[in-house]
């Protein structure tokens, strides 16, 4: 029988709820084990609430993979069939052949992000827990789609915690420098090459639809560019023009490339080498769309106060900026700042700008970044599509 860890009184509630997530502070007794095991998780009284994988190190200590009775090898290959089942048939791969395959939380597999691309699959996992369940978790995978190269990059900052170094490898298959993918139709470069920046913001794909739908006409700033994606979509959409800003030179290089791969002229949009918080200073800025995607300012809770003064500031200025009627698309990628937060943020903006803003539309991560109701830190991505006029 696994050995169990058993959780102080009245602290049960969160993993009788469906949460992921065990901190330390919450148990009460722990057995003899090796960090990156599974144990049976009890409640003080002794009954079985399901099985996680602990790592003393980690502040969240256990991570639940399995709820209730059910063994825990079984829930997560469970876990993996339920996430490809949830992606089977919602992409036509001619049309959209790059999706995410499993979410972490939000697909009930903490530590665990694949991606498809192509033909191609690029794990990320960030925890020792996960990392002793890989080898299972890619035989599953590589059975079920036949990849040409499964592709690992795990480069996330939060793998320190956990004890772990950053891994890139090739678990099977070529090496692969980069990948073609096409989504909605578009075709676009993703560098999966060691050491460079990589991968491609899926989470994003229902933003770059509407991008394409407001762009008609539109002079475009695309700030926080990355490979160019928006900037892409918006010359698809019909924009006049559409400028990059992005602080790493090789995402730029990148996103030159996403522009020849497109067909799309040379004089179609500039690239700027830039930090955002000084580009957005410059005077002589002419767009009626900006779109503004900054990674997450917040990564921890304390750094929520900090974080929503640079989301202020980079919207004030890209209010200030933006030449009326046109639109502001803004995004926050941190969990700790909720839509609520996000938009008194975006209010605070507003006033100081002096401008009148209206709220068109909301969004949040594309459908195949689920989040799970059991789980809410699994939302993390909020934007407004914002008319000012
Ligand atoms: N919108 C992009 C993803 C943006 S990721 C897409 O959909 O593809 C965030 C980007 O911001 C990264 O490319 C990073 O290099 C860049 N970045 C981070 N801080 C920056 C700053 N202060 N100024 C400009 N770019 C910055």
């Amino acid at each position: 029988m696994t050995a169990s860890a058993v959780l102080k009184p009245g602290r049960d509630k969160a993993v009788r709820h469906r949460h992921h997530w065990i901190f330390s502070g919450a148990i009460k007794d722990l057995p003899a084990f090796e960090d990156g095991d599974i144990l049976a998780v009890r409640a003080a009284g002794g009954e079985l609430l399901g099985h996680a994988y602990f790592n003393r190190k980690s502040s969240i200590t256990g991570r639940m993979i399995a709820f209730g009775e059910e063994p825990p090898e079984a829930a997560v290959r469970r876990s993996l069939e339920r996430a490809l089942a949830l992606r089977a048939g919602l992409f036509d791969p001619a049309v959209t052949n790059a999706r995410r395959l499993v979410n972490s939380e939000g697909d009930g597999l903490p530590g665990l992000v694949a991606d498809m691309y192509d033909d191609v699959l690029v794990l990320q996992v960030a925890t020792l827990g996960m990392d002793k369940l890989k080898p299972a978790v890619v035989a599953q995978l590589t059975a079920a789609l036949r990849p040409r190269a499964v592709i690992e990059r795990s480069d996330l900052p939060a793998r320190r915690e956990e004890g772990l170094e950053p891994v890139e490898a090739v678990l099977s298959g070529e090496p692969v420098d980069r990948v073609r993918i096409v989504e909605a139709g578009l075709p676009f470069w993703v560098g999966l090459a060691k050491g460079q920046k990589t991968g491609f913001y899926l989470d994003q794909r229902e933003s770059r639809d509407l991008v394409r739908r407001f762009a008609p006409g539109r002079r475009v700033l695309n700030a926080f560019s990355y490979t160019g994606s928006f900037s892409v979509c918006a010359l698809a959409g019909g924009a006049v023009r559409a400028d990059s800003v992005d602080t790493s030179a090789a995402a730029l290089a990148l996103a030159q490339e996403n522009f020849e791969l497109n067909g799309l002229a040379a004089d179609s949009g500039l690239f700027f080498e830039a930090d955002v918080f000084e580009f957005l200073r410059e005077p002589a800025l002419d767009h009626d769309f900006i779109i503004l995607d900054p990674p997450a300012f917040a990564k921890r809770r304390t750094d929520v106060v900090a974080a929503c003064r640079g989301y202020k500031d980079i919207n004030r200025l890209a209010l200030q900026r933006l030449r009326a009627p046109g639109f502001l698309l803004t995004f926050s990628c941190s969990h700790f700042v909720d839509e609520t937060l996000f938009q008194q943020v975006v209010f605070q903006a507003a006033h100081e700008a002096g401008r009148r803003v209206r709220i068109l539309q909301k969004h949040r991560q594309a459908f195949d970044h689920p989040v799970n109701v059991y789980h809410p830190e699994t939302a993390y991505l909020k934007g407004f599509l914002l008319y000012v006029d």
